[in-house]
């Protein structure tokens, strides 16, 4: 959609991605249920494409600015990314990320499939120099759950000198406020479950390009491989994304409160925030029981892994002993959601104060 480029990215979000403006048509592609069509059109069969996917990748798209493909899952596009790396190379990934694409990746490592050097993405320079032999360098910034931010364009620079190609994690940030294709990252990974999609109710990823090569060989993986989504949450993830600019925004501000209070308290030893978005760490003084005592005493905030949901939600990351070590014990991950920043920080203070008493008030 040319005409989307011209306008701002909270522009972008609502415009891109909509059928043709006729007379009669309605605004946006109708949920289109089919897994066979007749013959001789473009699409034959529906694990190749679907009108539903395709609004929601022009849309998403436009706001990354490359090519977009829909997944099954952000894992399925994971996979789909790493399965482009040839047998036996190497990809360098942050010690600190998402869970599952660490776990793919050690899988893939036991299988012989290719090899994976850990780096601390804020060390740049050590980070830089990882790169000499990559034949992929897997980035997330920030990164999940410590909140640390790489250097996009030094660490982008140091993988293309060395002819890798480089993947962006883009789940925590989302394109509204960071787009690694214009610092030239060649991919782009979503877990749309999150943030774009924005209501819990539906699990899709996304892969953004603007490599040509690139968009074909995904294109055929995913046909092949068959991690694809379906119509309805496609049209859901599309819907949820037409308002992602006002959440991030609120949620954004109502994370930034947040990180004020939460840095006065007395329980708190340590906050984690980039300085943008929607996601929080804390620790806490008093380890791990302290922080399962926060979590249990919240009651506005929802103890549930995930993030990026309209609601706050909130979880203890080691209670899962695949977190890494690396991961204080206390450590809370906080994703904030669009409620009033109050009744928030209300519900966060009693509980924070719960922890500071060490549960005494319900002794
Ligand atoms: C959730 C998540 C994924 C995986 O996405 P699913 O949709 O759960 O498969 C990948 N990366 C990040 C940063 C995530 O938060």
């Amino acid at each position: 959609m040319p005409e989307d480029r011209a306008h701002a990215p909270r522009t972008t979000v609502v415009t891109a991605g909509r059928p043709p403006r006729v007379p009669g048509a309605p605004l946006n592609t109708p949920i289109e249920l089919a897994s066979t069509y007749v013959a001789g059109g473009e699409v034959e069969y529906g694990r190749v494409g679907n009108t539903s996917w395709t609004a929601f990748e022009d849309a998403l798209g436009a706001l990354e600015g490359g090519r977009a493909l829909a997944f099954a899952s952000g894992m399925a596009a994971v996979s789909t990314v790493l399965d482009l790396v040839a047998v036996g190379d190497l990809v360098v990934v942050p010690q600190h990320a998402y869970q599952g694409s660490l776990q793919r990746l050690d899988d893939l490592e036991a299988r012989g499939r290719l090899r994976v050097r850990r780096v601390d993405v804020e060390d740049t320079a050590a980070a830089a120099e990882a790169c000499a032999d990559a034949a992929l360098v897997w980035l997330e910034s920030p990164t999940n759950p410590a909140l640390e931010v790489a250097d996009l364009p030094r660490l982008i620079e140091a993988a293309h000198a060395a002819g890798a190609w480089v993947a962006v994690d883009n789940t925590f940030a989302t394109p509204l406020l960071q787009r690694p294709l214009e610092q030239r990252a060649d991919l782009v990974v979503h877990s749309a479950t999150k943030l774009i999609a924005g209501h819990s109710d539906l699990l899709m990823g996304a892969v953004v390009t603007r490599d040509d090569e690139l968009y074909e060989a995904l294109a055929h993986a995913r046909t092949l491989a068959g991690g694809v989504p379906g119509a309805v949450e496609a049209y859901l993830a599309l819907r949820g994304m037409r308002t992602l600019a006002l959440r991030v925004e609120r949620a954004g501000s109502n994370a930034a409160d947040l990180v004020q209070r939460m840095g006065a308290h007395p329980a708190v030893s340590r906050v984690r925030y980039p300085g943008f978005g929607s996601i929080v760490a804390i620790e806490l003084h008093d380890g791990a029981d302290a922080a399962d005592r926060v979590v249990a005493a919240t009651r506005l905030w929802i103890p549930a892994t995930s993030l990026g949901g309209v609601e706050s939600t909130l979880e203890r990351r080691r209670r899962y002993a695949t977190e890494a070590a690396s991961i204080d014990e206390s450590l809370i991950r906080l994703s904030v959601g669009i409620e009033d920043v109050e009744d928030l920080w209300a519900d966060l203070a009693q509980a924070l104060d719960h922890a500071a008493d060490g549960g005494a008030a319900t002794r």
